[in-house]
């Protein structure tokens, strides 16, 4: 952003659901933001965008974009930043090659995805690829810690009017299976650097040494792990999981992460498709390898590659007929659970599951209890703890429960969530070192082929911050609060030796409790259940975890959590939401021009972002701005306008209607700024004299196809079209 004028804020152009939202609630934003005078800009983080940046030499000079995100990611850096970013598509392999398709359709002439790159122009469009592919966004705004909460009006409208949830029963037969031994938790050794150091990161074999990474640095007070997964006791760990889901008579299911684990958990994912169809790959495994069967890809891709080849398909039927039940993805459609790797996101997934009493969709189209196979056992006792909760007392009441607020740590890539650039798929037995330029070892391993080794780090600054982001928290709310950081891991007890002196000196040692995920989540589910609150303060992949389990049980969904992003050098971003994209919404549009995404995490949002405007220029307009979204936001909910999931009942493009109308009328009753007053008193007034007008016309779209003229990259005329379908609401807005 160095040439253009600072925005005062950028709104993100993303993918999917929010962003057909954003054709619709973006003018409604921008024309009352101009009438107080904050610019907001946009920039492009979609997969579409990020594609056609990356390839600027193959573009004629009209099609070229600029790399937005690099820009984004400059700016959060900066005291200046306040970013609204929507959530985007984390592409998994199948969803990019589908996106880089629909552009070429387009006319971009970008390359194909190389699966097998063999030129050199063809590994360098790869090497491209793969640094979008995946988690490739968040990392790099994400330049502060993690506060996730419900707002208080969301909290208290759920608690007015409880979702359903499905019932627990004693005897439900769902329960969680993780490895007892060798997986990541079990594996992990950690240290915390005393001085600045660069590593090497080397495998040594019989025939050498080979180096898997060079020059990754650290600052000094960096607590680094090193870790890996032993690929043949995972292989047993799996068959035996799937032959004991046969015996116990439930839904055989896998919950990775496979979006943002980009490079370890499609591999695992691989090996689960493999050991499900073994007697398959023990007879066919070199057929289906030069048909270009790669099992990360998933059992869809196999089907696809193999379709051909009849002997190949019985032999699949038959090891199929022998197989327990499959959770599905799409059972109306054959979709499996194995079908595409990113279709079962665990943080989505299992908290779905738990909601529904335990229960998953079988292939029979009915639900049935399940073994929810979680591999590693770092994070999976949090799943197992609260389905045994459930078990013994039944499930949460939503309109008496308390709630669970998060503080998470995330800033510079922490954790595992960093760890893509040091992660390795072991090409042969051997010793893995890590080698500071001392030419000290940090860590070592004894790994066989086939392994998944993988070295994380989180920096002394971030763990830092988010020690102080919890006391400012905890003081703030007086809330019982836990750190769930388990004693006996040893990364984890290398950040309790962090957090411990942080909490003495600052006089707070007594107001925070210490406890493992297993504990923490009982301790936490008691407390709610007693109606009380807690805030949970985590690591990164259980802030990204806990996030979704805990709204969702509270809230029917992790859509309206406030998600503030306190950055370390003084801006702010402010994330929609907790959840994703909503891939579901986008075909309902398609299909009946009807839009069921719920804007609440933006208005929640946009609320935050002016107030925190408001202070960082000392923008007195942008208080008053931001005052009137909380009331209209409060007005939504109060007032139940919020969309329906339902073809031909109020959509999301109504609640943007009522939204700006109690936006204006909040505006227009306010003392303190007189001439914003007058400003939308007219506006406020033509919108409540044109409702039914407004309303109809956004009514009368509905129950037929519409067309955005692409899926990864609309059409922006025909999808402001299908978007803001009513000429009375757009004249007003103007
Ligand atoms: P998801 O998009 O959160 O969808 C799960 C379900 O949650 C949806 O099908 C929908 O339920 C409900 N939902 C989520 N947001 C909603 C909203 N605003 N209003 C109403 N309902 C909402 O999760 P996913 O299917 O796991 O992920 C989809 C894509 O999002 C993936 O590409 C993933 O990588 C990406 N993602 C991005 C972020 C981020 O950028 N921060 C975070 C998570 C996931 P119903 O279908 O029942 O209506
Ligand atoms: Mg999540």
């Amino acid at each position: 952003m160095a040439d253009t004028p600072r925005p005062d804020i950028v709104y993100t152009k993303v993918d999917e659901a929010p962003e057909l939202a954003s054709a619709s609630l973006l003018p409604i934003i921008r024309r009352f933001a101009a009438a107080a005078g904050v610019s907001v800009d946009t920039k492009d983080i979609s997969l579409a965008g990020r594609i056609l940046a990356a390839f600027p030499e193959h573009l004629p000079e009209g099609q070229r974009v600029p790399d937005d995100l690099a820009e984004l990611g400059q700016w959060v850096k900066t005291p200046e930043a306040n970013v609204i970013k929507l959530p985007n598509i984390s592409a998994s392999v199948p969803q990019l090659v589908e996106a880089v398709r629909e552009l070429q359709d387009q006319g971009f002439a970008i390359p194909d995805y190389p699966h097998e790159p063999a030129t050199d122009a063809e590994k360098e469009a790869r090497a491209r690829y793969d640094a979008i592919k995946g988690s490739a966004v968040n990392p790099v705004l994400r330049e502060g810690n993690s506060d996730r909460r419900a707002a208080a009006a969301v909290k208290k409208f759920a608690q007015d009017n409880p979702h359903r949830m499905g019932d627990w029963s004693s005897d439900s037969k769902t329960r969680v299976a993780s490895m007892e031994a060798g997986d990541f938790r079990s594996n992990e050794v950690s240290a915390t650097l005393d001085r600045a150091a660069t590593a090497r990161i080397v495998l040594e074999t019989g025939d050498g040494e080979t180096v898997l990474k060079d020059g990754v640095t650290y600052p000094e007070g960096t607590v680094v792990d090193a870790t890996y997964m032993n690929a043949d006791k995972l292989d047993a760990f799996l068959a035996r999981e799937i032959e004991k889901a046969k015996d116990e008579g439930v839904l055989f299911s896998l919950h990775l992460k496979a979006t943002m684990m980009k490079v370890s958990d499609p591999i695992i994912f691989g090996h689960a498709v493999k050991q499900w169809l073994k007697p398959v790959f023990d007879t066919y495994g070199d057929e289906m390898k030069a048909a270009g069967v790669d099992p990360s890809a998933g059992l869809g891709d196999l089907l696809e590659r193999v379709k051909d080849k009849p002997e190949i398909m019985s032999a699949i039927e038959a090891v199929r007929a022998e197989r327990p039940a499959m959770y599905m993805v799409d059972s109306d459609n054959g979709i499996t659970n194995l079908h595409v790797p990113s279709d079962v996101i665990i943080d989505a997934s299992m908290p779905a599951l738990i909601k529904a009493g335990g229960k998953g969709w079988g292939p029979d189209d009915a639900q049935h209890d399940a073994v929810c196979v979680i591999p590693d056992n770092s994070y999976a006792p949090v799943y197992d703890e609260t389905i045994e909760f459930f078990k013994e007392h039944g499930k949460l009441d939503p309109a008496t429960a308390g709630t669970v607020q998060n503080i998470g740590l995330m800033a510079q890539k922490a954790e595992e969530y960093g760890s893509h650039p040091t992660t390795f798929e072991i090409p042969q037995a051997g010793t893995v070192k890590m080698v500071l330029d001392d030419g000290s070892v940090l860590h070592q391993h004894e790994v066989q082929e086939g392994d998944i080794w993988r070295a994380a780090s989180a920096r002394k600054a971030p763990i830092e911050d988010w020690v102080n982001l919890a006391i400012d928290r905890q003081r703030a709310t007086g809330y019982r609060a836990i750190f769930w950081l388990d004693a006996t891991r040893p990364h984890d007890a290398e950040l309790i030796s962090y957090v411990k002196p942080i909490l003495e000196e600052k006089g707070m040692a007594d107001r925070f409790e210490i406890m493992a995920p297993r504990e923490a989540t009982r301790a936490s589910l008691e407390t709610i259940t007693r109606g009380e609150n807690t805030i949970a303060i985590t690591g990164n992949v259980l802030r990204d975890y806990l996030t979704d389990l805990f709204p969702i049980l509270e809230l029917a969904t992790s859509a309206k959590m406030l998600s503030i992003v306190k950055l370390m050098n003084g801006g702010g971003l402010f994330e929609t939401g907790a959840g994703g994209s909503a891939p579901k919404h986008v075909q309902q549009l398609q299909a009946e021009n009807h839009l069921r995404w719920d804007s609440l995490g933006e208005f929640c949002a946009l609320g935050e972002s002016l107030k925190f405007l408001a202070e960082a220029r000392d923008n007195a307009r942008a208080k008053v701005l931001g005052e009137a979204v909380e009331a209209a936001t409060q007005g939504i909910l109060d007032n139940g306008r919020s969309p329906s999931r339902k073809v031909g009942e109020p959509d999301n493009r109504d609640s943007h209607y009522w939204f700006a109308r109690y936006w204006a009328e909040a505006l227009a009753a306010q003392t303190e700024d007189p001439e914003l007053a007058e400003e939308f008193a007219p506006v406020a007034k033509a919108l409540a004299e044109n409702e039914a007008k407004i309303t109809g016309e956004l009514a009368a779209v509905q129950g037929q196809p519409a067309d955005i003229g692409g899926y990864y990259h609309p059409d922006p005329d025909k999808l402001a079209k299908v978007m803001r379908p009513s000429e009375t609401l757009n004249r007003i807005i103007g």
